[in-house]
């Protein structure tokens, strides 16, 4: 789905986006710098960090009117546009991405909560990081707060995960919510953020503000 159409389903943006000379966009009361940017995703060049940041500038737009969630995946190389995934008020469940998507990809969502990326974010970015022939791998996995937070995960040079790694993920998430003490969402996700990517060498980054 593309661009046009998918502004056709939405009905209509009421926030309008400026951009500054500098790069940086105004989405109402709230600026997408390309320093904060550059900072989640320090290996992109010029190119591709403006259109990512025109994936976060409608993410905004759209997230701002509809109050939901929805996910842009990117060619990671071309800047391509190759899917828009509509998520339902609080969340998206799970990314499903096509196996008509090859390549590297990256995923850009928008978090009404403006929390950092939830259990269900983690498994689908460790499912679609598996190096396999013919499948889309994401690159990096953002977000895009409403109150203009912005954070990434990506492998870098850190582990490639296998199936394997998938299961003993999903079991230290659910390890971490069965123990009593553990914190309640939004603030456990970025524990267990923090803990995966230490334990695996991701890189896990927040936006400047
Ligand atoms: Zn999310």
């Amino acid at each position: 789905m593309g661009s046009k159409s998918f502004i056709w389903w939405v009905g209509k943006i009421e926030s309008p986006a400026t951009i500054a000379d500098n790069g940086d966009a105004t989405v109402g009361s709230m600026t997408i710098t390309m320093d904060s940017l550059r900072a989640i995703y320090p290996t992109l060049n010029d190119n591709q960090l403006i259109v990512a940041r025109n994936a976060h500038v409608m993410l905004l737009q759209v997230g701002l009117f509809r109050r939901a969630e929805m996910a842009i995946v990117l060619d990671r190389h071309t800047g391509a546009e190759l899917l828009i995934i509509p998520g339902d008020i609080s969340s998206i469940r799970r990314f499903v991405i096509p196996d008509y998507i090859t390549g590297e990809v990256i995923v850009v969502h928008n978090h009404p909560n403006n929390s950092t990326f939830s259990a269900s974010d983690i498994l689908s970015f460790t499912i679609y990081s598996l190096r396999n022939v013919g499948r889309a791998v994401i690159d990096y996995l953002s977000t895009q707060g409403h109150n203009g937070n912005v954070y990434s995960i990506s492998i870098g040079d850190g582990e490639r995960p296998t199936m394997s790694t998938f299961v003993d993920i999903r079991d230290t998430i659910r390890n971490y919510f069965s123990h009593s003490r553990a914190a309640k969402p939004p603030e456990s996700f970025d524990v267990i953020n923090c803990y995966l990517c230490e334990k695996f060498g991701w890189n896990y980054r927040r936006g400047v503000d």
